[in-house]
């Protein structure tokens, strides 16, 4: 099974990623993580993947592609859950024919709606555990931790993501609304976009998509 998580900037695909990965054994691929990752290393290619994601503009395709061909490769699992690609109609272009080319075909692709005004509290209270990755928002009383700054999960300190301000946000979200929006007609076309409520609780929006899952 392979499924798409599609969305704007903090709508929940990390979260809603999470569950679906525990409940269904999928193998989580967040783009967004594998450029973190790229950006610590502090070499010269690191640096300039640092800066394009501070700034909230998204990765040329060429990058994107390249990075993402290479760790497909090394999956075991082949069951996947998408989270942040594909992000462009070249990068969508793409994984059909990866796709394709092993007689396999996108399942679902959940469209996560949220309204603008929600998605800026979410993402400046947006705050992550440095060593287990749980997120947790400062903005959201259901969703704050414990104790200020502490992960309630491993007792490690928290940290505020360096495009999760403002500034970041609105570059983010324009750059969702001109290159990534349009693959929400790609995938209607295809008949495997399925839009969910993300306004709901995480259980809520959990409950919507799990049963448009165990319906087919
Ligand atoms: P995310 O964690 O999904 O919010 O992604 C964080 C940042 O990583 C984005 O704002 C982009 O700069 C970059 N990024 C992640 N996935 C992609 C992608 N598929 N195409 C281009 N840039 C990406």
């Amino acid at each position: 099974m392979n499924i798409i998580l599609l969305a704007p900037p903090a709508a929940g695909k990390g979260t809603q990623a999470e569950l679906l990965v525990e409940k269904y054994h999928l193998n989580h691929i967040s783009t967004g993580d594998l450029f973190r990752e790229v950006a610590s290393r502090g070499d010269e290619f690191g640096n300039k993947i640092k800066e394009i994601l501070s700034s909230g503009s998204l990765v040329s395709d060429d990058i994107v592609l390249d990075i993402f061909r290479k760790y497909l490769e090394t999956c075991e699992n082949k069951n996947l859950l998408l989270d942040g690609f594909p992000r462009t109609w070249n990068q969508a272009e793409l994984f059909n024919q990866l796709l394709q080319e092993k007689a396999d075909k996108i399942d679902f692709v959940f469209l996560l709606n949220v309204s603008k005004e929600t998605l800026k509290t979410r993402i400046t209270g947006r705050r992550l555990c440095k060593e287990c990755g749980s997120s947790y928002n400062v903005n959201i009383d259901s969703f704050k931790p414990k104790k200020d700054s502490i992960c309630d999960k491993c007792g490690h300190e928290l940290y505020q993501r360096a495009d999760d301000n403002e500034e970041s946000f609105e570059v983010r979200y324009q750059e969702y609304l001109t290159k990534t929006s349009p693959l929400i007609d790609y995938y209607r076309e295809k008949n495997v976009l399925y839009e969910i409520d993300s306004e709901k609780t995480k259980e809520e929006v959990f409950a919507d998509i799990t049963s448009i899952i165990e319906k087919r």
